[in-house]
């Protein structure tokens, strides 16, 4: 048994995960969620005085939004749609024949208006364009969300429905890249305050197929992301918790955000993986809370 396969069992024994008998997709105990919480308090304590603008979107959003961002060009390997029935009575009788003989009765299903959120992020920037110009200090937003990606495994840092706590900073290029900085020490402040050893390295993002490998190269090139990692289910390759992303004038540019002058804004992301951090905290410092050190429990609980 590997390593991966003996945390996950663990947390499963331990009750901190529920098995659904999907990789990737986990109910959470009372305990497990106690963390992120007591996490989320945190992060709250860290970037609260910004003024962040707070806006909680659903799982879900508009499929035209989806469309226009571009994802299936990047990530189309990634995503999940949601599909429904919209047929008619027959229709109805051959799918429950299909489903009774064991065929694929999900072929009859139709795209609705809604995509699954790949980040929580992408509801954001059609949100904020439709206000027209952003003012003279530009834009700070607090989000959270679930997220999904299809991306199933048997790590239980790598999950198909998880939670993205993100900052998003939207104004000249020296704010967000200012702003992008600040989060970075916060992060690695935060998870020293917390017991967590942790690195900052460049990361790119999982462009599709080869000319996404050209996406890749040129994103760390440009120093466009970078990762906050602790090691969990392998120390040789430590898991990302946080990422501080840069996209330069691109969102700006697509979704026509625009400063108070009429300049295409620049805009930075900053997304703390909810799950990963708990998963980080159960795996230094053991699955009982209880026995965490009394420094830990008292910066997560006072
Ligand atoms: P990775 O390189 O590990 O796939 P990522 O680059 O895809 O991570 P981002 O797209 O930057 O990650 O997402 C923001 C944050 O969301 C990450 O820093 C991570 O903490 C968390 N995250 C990303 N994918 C997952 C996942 N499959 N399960 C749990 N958390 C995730
Ligand atoms: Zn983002
Ligand atoms: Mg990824």
């Amino acid at each position: 048994m590997d390593m991966q396969t003996s945390f996950l069992d663990r947390l499963f024994d331990a009750g901190l995960l529920i098995d659904t008998g999907i990789d990737g997709l986990y109910g959470r105990s009372g305990q497990f969620e106690d963390v992120i919480a007591a996490f989320e308090r945190l992060i709250d304590k860290f970037g609260g005085a910004d003024g962040a603008e707070a806006m909680r979107f659903p799982p879900g959003m508009n499929r035209a939004f989806f469309e226009k961002s571009g994802y299936m060009k990047s990530f189309p390997q990634l995503a999940g749609t949601v599909h429904s029935f919209c047929g008619s009575e027959l229709d109805h009788v051959s799918l429950l024949e299909c489903m009774e003989v064991g065929e694929d009765w999900t072929k009859g299903q139709e795209a609705t208006d809604i995509v699954l959120t790949p980040a929580a992020c992408y509801p954001l920037y059609p949100t904020v364009a439709k206000r027209g110009n952003l003012p003279k200090t530009g834009g700070l937003f607090d989000l959270q969300s679930y997220c999904f990606r299809h991306e199933p495994s048997k790590d239980p840092a790598r999950q198909q429905l998880f939670r993205m706590r993100e900052y998003v900073c939207m104004g000249t290029e020296q704010h967000v890249t200012d702003f992008r900085q600040r989060w970075m020490d916060r992060g690695v402040e935060m998870m020293k305050a917390v017991g967590l050893e942790v690195t900052i390295d460049i990361a790119n993002d999982p462009f599709f197929g080869r000319a996404g490998k050209m996406l890749a190269n040129n994103q760390r090139d440009q120093n466009l992301k970078f990762e906050l990692l602790i090691p969990i289910t392998s120390v040789a390759n430590p898991t990302a918790c946080m990422s501080f992303n840069y996209h330069q004038d691109a969102f700006g540019t697509k979704w026509g955000l625009n400063l108070e002058d009429g300049s295409v804004a620049h805009t930075a992301c900053v997304g703390f993986g909810l799950e990963r951090i708990a998963l980080a905290l159960f795996h230094h410092h053991g699955l009982d809370v209880k026995q965490w050190p009394a420094s830990v429990r008292k910066t997560l609980w006072g």
